[in-house]
């Protein structure tokens, strides 16, 4: 029902019960009046009897009564009258006449109890008023009954009954009614038009207004509302027009650019506004995620704050975050939130071994069984590459204990996305900000380390070395009369001979060894966790092979020859920098002894003269 039809039910409803309870009233007191007027009538001419009966008996002219009592019976609505005597009266006066005895039990009743008795006899076409009311004897009116009659005080001389006919009130009430009845339909049905013609403009413009906003929920602003009210109807009209039209006009721009974030992401576009909202806390938290790495020093705690956002915001329990090397295919756990691998080792090694990093596509478990052969998690899980240069990609991985839980986790992916792109250009900045810092720690020729990052580094990691128990022996590498070669062949003769050393120093030393050029021709290898015997050989396997190089510089084909010094950490000493000297100081014994040797440094080659 609308609201305009519920208005006119209810107005309709108070009016029919305001008629109803008119006309009850009316009805009964229709009634009240008719029987009252009635009773009244019957106690006049009971009087009027009892005063025209006396007077007939005082004047001795009481066997004339007959004719005075026919003509009080023709008193209008009285349709019978007579009276009866009582014992008494018949004992002394005699019985009367004929139709003066008692003619029915109301008769009699009277006469013996001396009260008045009342009766209604309706039917639908009659309605007849009985009333019966009897004499009494009294020595104190005028005349004195007790002067006449043998009776005492009290005592019930006689009675009166009348039948009056009612018939006419009713009809009159009933009329009324009809009329009351006639009234107050007309007026229901005058009432309703004019509220029906009132309210109904209000209720259209309400039920527009409903239509309108409804619409506007969904973004919808095209909705125009009309009114043929001329007051503040047509003004509200207008006001919410005006608000559409400013809303159709700003809100189409932002519904296009909410479709086009909506769809990268888990968000449905069917409440626009409440999509908006959490839109626009989406990006403001976004925005504050890269103010925040933006300040951040190092690509590691933009790493550490992903981690914190997945934990926190996304609420993922299990996951890793592994950083791609894509020169060199190489794949780094960055964090993992338990000791538990994702993946085979493999894929580590090369992380085209990776199915998500190898097709750039997010991998979803659900999607089909087994889908990654390297993925050793049973459960369900996702992996999504994120490429962020030419050097440097990401991969998250992640999984639960359920399809279920890992497809809810799914959801979060283009959110996550959003803070992978927002950490795209710091973390590129970052890595072209550690890349220069690498060149000015790393010597432009041989690509190796340059002697400024050995004093950078060495110290925090020989303190770390001496707390963890690992041991560096020091190799102090020098071209033996390379200055010839210079003097010789010209200083480029001489770069390619320093390039090749570099090359074969690489090529003889583990991933965790690490080979600086100290000097001008002069190299300085780390091994790590080295005995003597392995250090001794690995330096030979060098000056072997740096013998062997042959280089042709114009008709002359050169062989050269270099010296090694050995030296241990903490073996020798438990200062880094003391042991790089007594590598030097081996060095220069290996040099001072014939040159092309490889000598480990002992105590008796120190005198002792310098501090460290
Ligand atoms: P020794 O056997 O005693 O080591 O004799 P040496 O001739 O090698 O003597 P030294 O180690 O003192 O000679 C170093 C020379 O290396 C001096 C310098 O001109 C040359 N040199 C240093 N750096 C470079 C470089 O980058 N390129 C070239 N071509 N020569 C360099
Ligand atoms: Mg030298
Ligand atoms: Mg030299």
């Amino acid at each position: 029902m609308n609201t305009n039809r519920k208005i006119l039910f209810i107005v309709a409803l108070m009016l029919i019960g305001l008629a109803v309870a008119t006309i009850t009233n009316v009805a009964l007191n229709f009634r009240d009046y008719g029987y009252n007027n009635a009773i009244e009538k019957s106690k006049m001419t009971a009087e009027i009897v009892r005063d025209g009966l006396t007077a007939h008996m005082v004047n001795g002219i009481m066997d004339k009564r007959e004719f005075f009592l026919s003509n009080i019976a023709n008193i209008k609505d009285v349709q019978k009258l007579w009276i009866v005597r009582s014992k008494n009266v018949v004992a002394q006066h005699g019985e009367g006449l004929e139709n003066e005895h008692p003619r029915d039990a109301i008769d009699q009743k009277v006469l013996k109890e001396g009260t008045i008795v009342r009766e209604i006899h309706e039917d639908s076409e009659n309605a007849v008023l009985r009333v019966t009311i009897p004499y009494i004897a009294t020595a104190y009116g005028n005349p004195n009954c007790l002067a006449c009659h043998n009776a005492k005080e009290g005592d019930v001389l006689g009675a009166i009954s009348m039948e009056f006919n009612i018939n006419d009130i009713r009809q009159t009430g009933a009329m009324t009614i009809a009329k009351i009845f006639a009234i107050n339909v007309i007026f229901i049905i005058i009432a309703l038009w004019a509220t029906n013609h009132y309210f109904k403009p209000y209720m259209q413009l309400f039920s527009n207004l409903q239509n309108g906003i409804k619409r506007a929920r969904t973004g919808d602003f095209s909705f125009r509302f009309t009114t043929t009210l001329k007051d503040a109807g047509s003004e509200v009209a207008e006001q919410m027009n005006t608000l559409f039209q400013k809303m159709e006009d700003t809100f189409g721009g932002i519904k296009h650019n909410l479709n086009t974030f909506a769809s990268r992401s888990n968000l449905s576009c069917s409440d626009p506004l409440s999509t908006a909202g959490i839109i626009i806390q989406e990006l403001s938290d976004v925005y504050k995620f890269k103010k925040t790495i933006e300040l951040d020093s190092t690509k590691d705690a933009i790493y550490d704050r992903f981690v914190y956002v997945l934990k926190e915001k996304f609420n993922f329990i299990h996951f890793a975050l592994y950083e791609v090397d894509n020169n060199t295919k190489e794949r780094k756990l960055v964090h993992i939130t338990d000791h538990k691998s994702f993946c085979n080792p493999i894929a580590d090694k090369s992380a085209l071994e990776c199915r998500a990093y190898r097709t750039a596509s997010d991998v979803y478990s659900t999607d089909f069984p087994n889908l990654c052969p390297n993925c050793m998690d049973d459960k369900a899980y996702s992996c999504i590459p994120f490429n962020i240069n030419e050097d440097l990609a990401l991969i998250l991985s992640f999984s639960a204990k359920t399809t279920a839980e890992v497809e809810q986790m799914n959801l979060s992916i283009p959110s996550i996305k959003n803070y992978f792109e927002a950490a795209k250009p710091v973390i590129e900045s970052k890595t072209l900000m550690d890349k220069l810092r690498d060149s000015s720690l790393r010597d432009g020729a041989t690509h190796l380390y340059n002697r400024r990052f050995l004093e950078e580094f060495i110290d925090k990691s020989a303190a770390q070395a001496l707390r963890s128990n690992v041991s560096y022996a020091i190799l102090m590498i020098d071209i033996d009369y390379f200055k010839m070669v210079n003097d010789t062949y010209g200083h480029d003769a001489g770069d390619i001979v320093i390039k090749s050393l570099a090359e074969i120093l690489q090529q003889n030393i583990r991933k965790s060894d690490l080979a600086i050029r100290y000097g001008g021709e002069e190299f300085l290898v780390l091994l790590h966790n080295t005995t003597s015997e392995g250090a001794t050989s690995v330096a030979e396997k060098i000056r072997t092979r740096f013998n062997e190089k042959k280089y042709h510089f114009g008709n002359d084909t050169l062989q050269k020859t270099l010296s090694i010094g050995i030296s241990h950490f903490p073996a020798h000493a438990d200062s880094i920098w003391k042991v790089i000297k007594f590598a030097d100081i081996a060095l220069y014994e290996g040099k001072n002894t014939g040159r092309n040797r490889v000598i480990e440094f002992e105590e008796r080659m120190f005198d002792g003269g310098e501090d460290f």
